[in-house]
């Protein structure tokens, strides 16, 4: 079976943008391939967050995993820093990485845009540790976000880089980029994608929200004021409204080709309420099972003590080869 590979940061509550463009793909992928799904803490201190904020984040993210339908009977789930081998090897990887490659990095240039406050080497080195991640499992697949392309491209490059010189070491990965809802957009700046980091909570929707909030959310959104207010697809133009168009095909399985004429002579209002319904009852399984996992602490315990073992394990294999390639000297 093919490996995948993928995380999210516990940087806060997991949004619909982080369901429809990692969660919902690892779940599909389960089946017929071997999967490691990861909680990335070790990425989430590039913004130093509390440290009970970023306990209750991780702890709700794994319930978050288990509740949108991540089996740890198929799949390895476990939480990056109990396992050692990511930071070690991202050690290794720093030093067959090059500034100007890290300089280029988008999301490194907008992050430190909005933290100038906080602009620490862990924020620039970044894609590195996430190369770690995925190449410390020899990984097939990334099921990831449009955004994330980029920080995978790089990890091809390095993986393809150290390859060259020491040979077959590294799997190189492929990205999985879904074809609907890869790029979930912010509600009120529908020119950027949605963030469960955003300062701005009006520019998401957490997976854990109150119905009633998520229709107030939705109801703000913005939508494009052209003079007839009329309801079609086209991100250019039309991006607010386009991108209510492209969650409601997510949330009901409908194309976006058959959605439209069904919005010829309606306004934006109906849209929008149609989009909350939808997002609704698409979260509200996924609510009810979060609320179960969450409390059941021991299972929680089982899980992450399981998924460290299986990781780990895989993972060190690797680091050994890497740690021979390169030169180091084994423990005796
Ligand atoms: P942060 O603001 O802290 O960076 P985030 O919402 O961008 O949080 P990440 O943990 O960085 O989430 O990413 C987890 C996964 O979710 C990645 O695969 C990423 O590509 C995907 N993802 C993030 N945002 C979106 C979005 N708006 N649409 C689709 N996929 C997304
Ligand atoms: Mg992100």
């Amino acid at each position: 079976k093919p490996v995948v590979l993928s995380g999210c940061q516990p940087s806060g509550e997991l949004t619909i943008g982080n369901y429809l463009g990692a969660l919902k793909q690892w779940v599909n992928m389960q089946a017929d391939h071997h999967c490691f799904y990861m909680l990335v803490d070790q990425h989430a201190i590039t913004v130093r967050p509390e440290a009970e904020a970023l306990r209750k984040a991780t702890l709700d993210g794994l319930a978050l995993y288990l509740a949108c339908g991540v089996d740890p009977e198929q799949s390895t789930i476990f939480i990056q820093s109990h396992v050692p081998a990511h930071a070690q090897l991202s050690w290794v990887l720093n030093c067959y990485t090059q500034m100007g490659e890290l300089n280029r990095m988008t999301q490194y240039k907008d992050k430190s845009q909005k933290s100038e406050a906080n602009m620490n080497s862990g924020l620039f080195t970044y894609p590195v540790l996430m190369a770690a991640d995925i190449l410390l499992y020899r990984a097939d697949r990334v099921p990831v976000g449009d955004d994330q392309k980029q920080h995978l491209e790089l990890a091809r490059d390095i993986a393809t880089r150290f390859n060259n010189i020491y040979g077959d070491v590294f799997v190189v990965p492929d990205p999985h980029i879904p074809e609907h809802g890869a790029r979930v957009m912010s509600l009120l700046e529908p020119t950027k994608k949605m963030s469960k980091s955003d300062a701005n909570p009006g520019n998401f929707i957490g997976l854990l929200e109150d119905p009633k909030i998520i229709a107030k959310k939705i109801k703000r959104a913005v939508t494009d004021s052209d003079e007839q207010a009329r309801i079609y697809f086209d991100y250019d133009e039309k991006p607010g409204v386009s991108n209510l168009l492209s969650l409601l095909s997510c949330a009901t399985n409908q194309s976006v080709g058959q959605l439209v004429p069904q919005y010829e002579d309606k306004m934006y209002g109906h849209l929008k309420g149609d989009v909350a319904d939808a997002v609704v009852a698409m979260l509200e399984p996924i609510q009810t099972k979060f609320h179960q996992f969450r409390n059941d602490q021991a299972f929680l315990n089982e899980v992450m003590h399981k998924g460290a073992e299986q990781a780990s394990e895989r993972a060190s294999k690797v680091l050994t080869s890497v740690y021979d390639a390169v030169g180091f000297i084994a423990r005796p």
